[in-house]
């Protein structure tokens, strides 16, 4: 198969070896490497993409969850128009981020009050920045396979070294090594950040008991429990904390708010976040030059007033739950390899059985002959629907598993 995509795909080969002469392994993403080489994707519209050898998929990867628009939108792009149009760069504050703040803080139920940064990973750090401050304790309590941006990652199961937290690092899903952790050490615990659904681990869906846990255990010592929504945010108006009816005490986003352009915020209660407002005796600082740019700002608030709405994301759950039902029908009764795994409209496909290596190769060579139908996903299994894959591509989807399936048999 590997040999079929390299005769299909020379174009993404030749990017690959041009960009390696300038960025480390050609890359400035490390996400998108997988071997032998990414696919070079040279244009999208809607819901299609066209790779740097003419060849067209359905994309189903949506940009790693944070493409829920398709990859053209009239009315995205004509906010963003119209807001550079007006001048950009003013260093000024602008009507657009209280506009969108207003809309996020009205939907998410622990959200009084938020900052805006350029992504989910900072985000992320002023978030734990904030509750080490404000808490005045030092250790971080976080989960393997979690995922909370590049320098904050915990896929296997170890703490970086490279940022100045404190981090105890427990079983996913595990409440009572939680509730161990906070009985040895909860008086030096400041927060608790975890994903409700690990995104990057797999799309591992946290327990409604898990989490309420750490809700229990933050509450009895003091600790901020955060919920990184940055993949989960759509789910529901008010995120996966809405449906699980958990109120974290700080919440960070990314991703789908920016409209396509990058994005993240923080928030949290009104006396969380009052250490940010510049005239507090003490504030955290949190300058950074596109906080609220104009552009961004200006497509989160069209993409929230327009496209997020209650209706748009129920169906986009209810879409994903019946597909990603689908997809477990087919692999069971096709010999049963993979399964998936997921919440809405976000999900993950895993090869099955003991041997780790064997379950990648399998995937592997899911991807690869999923791509010759014509239809794309991550290498490591990622599946995130888009508001414009419909029930055609699905349908068309579950027919090319099928004969993927059938042939590999
Ligand atoms: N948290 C989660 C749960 C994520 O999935 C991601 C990105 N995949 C991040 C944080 C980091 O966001 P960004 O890539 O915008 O820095």
């Amino acid at each position: 198969a590997e040999e079929d995509f390299r005769r299909r795909t020379p174009q993404s080969a030749d990017a690959l070896t041009r960009a390696s002469r300038v960025l480390p392994g050609g890359n400035t993403r490390s996400s998108l490497w997988t071997a032998p080489y990414p696919l070079s994707i040279t244009g999208g519209e809607g819901c299609r993409i066209t790779d740097a050898d003419g060849h067209t998929y359905f994309d189903f990867l949506g940009e790693f969850t944070a493409g829920i628009y398709g990859h053209t939108c009239p009315s995205l792009e004509q906010a963003v128009t119209a807001a550079h149009r007006a001048g950009f760069g003013l260093s000024s504050h602008t009507p657009y981020e209280v506009a969108l703040a207003e809309e996020l803080a009205a939907r998410f139920p622990s959200i009084d009050l938020l900052r805006f940064t350029n992504s989910g990973t900072e985000a992320n750090l002023m978030a734990l920045t904030a509750a080490r401050l404000v808490t005045g304790r030092k250790r971080i309590v976080v989960f393997a396979g979690g995922y909370h941006g590049g320098v904050l990652t915990f896929g296997n199961g170890n703490a970086p070294v490279n940022v100045p937290f404190d981090f105890a690092v427990l079983p996913y899903n595990d409440a009572e090594a939680a509730a161990r952790e906070f009985a040895a050490s909860g008086d030096r615990i400041a927060a608790v950040l975890v994903e409700p659904m690990q995104g990057a681990g797999g799309c591992v869906v946290g327990s409604a008991e898990f989490l309420q846990t750490l809700r229990d255990l933050c509450d009895d010592s003091g600790a901020w429990l955060i919920f990184d929504e940055v993949q989960t945010a759509r789910m529901a108006p008010g995120g996966a904390q809405e449906r699980l009816g958990i109120t974290p005490d700080m919440t960070t986003l990314g991703k789908i708010f920016g409209g396509g352009l990058a994005f993240g915020a923080f928030g949290g209660r009104q006396s969380v976040m009052a250490r940010f407002d510049p005239a507090h005796p003490d504030p955290i600082p949190h300058a950074g030059t596109f906080n609220n740019n104009r552009l961004t700002m200006a497509a989160g608030l069209e993409a929230v007033r327009n496209h997020l709405t209650p209706e748009a994301l129920a169906a986009l759950y209810e879409r994903g739950e019946a597909f990603r039902a689908a997809l477990n029908e087919r692999f069971a009764a096709n010999g049963g390899a993979f399964h998936v795994t997921g919440m809405g409209s976000i999900m993950n496909i895993h090869g099955k059985g003991e041997d780790a290596a064997l379950r990648l190769d399998r995937l592997r060579l899911l991807h690869f002959r999923m791509m010759e139908r014509g239809y794309y996903f991550a290498a490591r299994g990622l599946i995130a629907l888009s508001f414009p894959v419909g029930e055609t591509e699905m349908t068309g989807f579950l027919d090319a598993l099928d004969a993927v399936l059938i042939a590999g048999r």
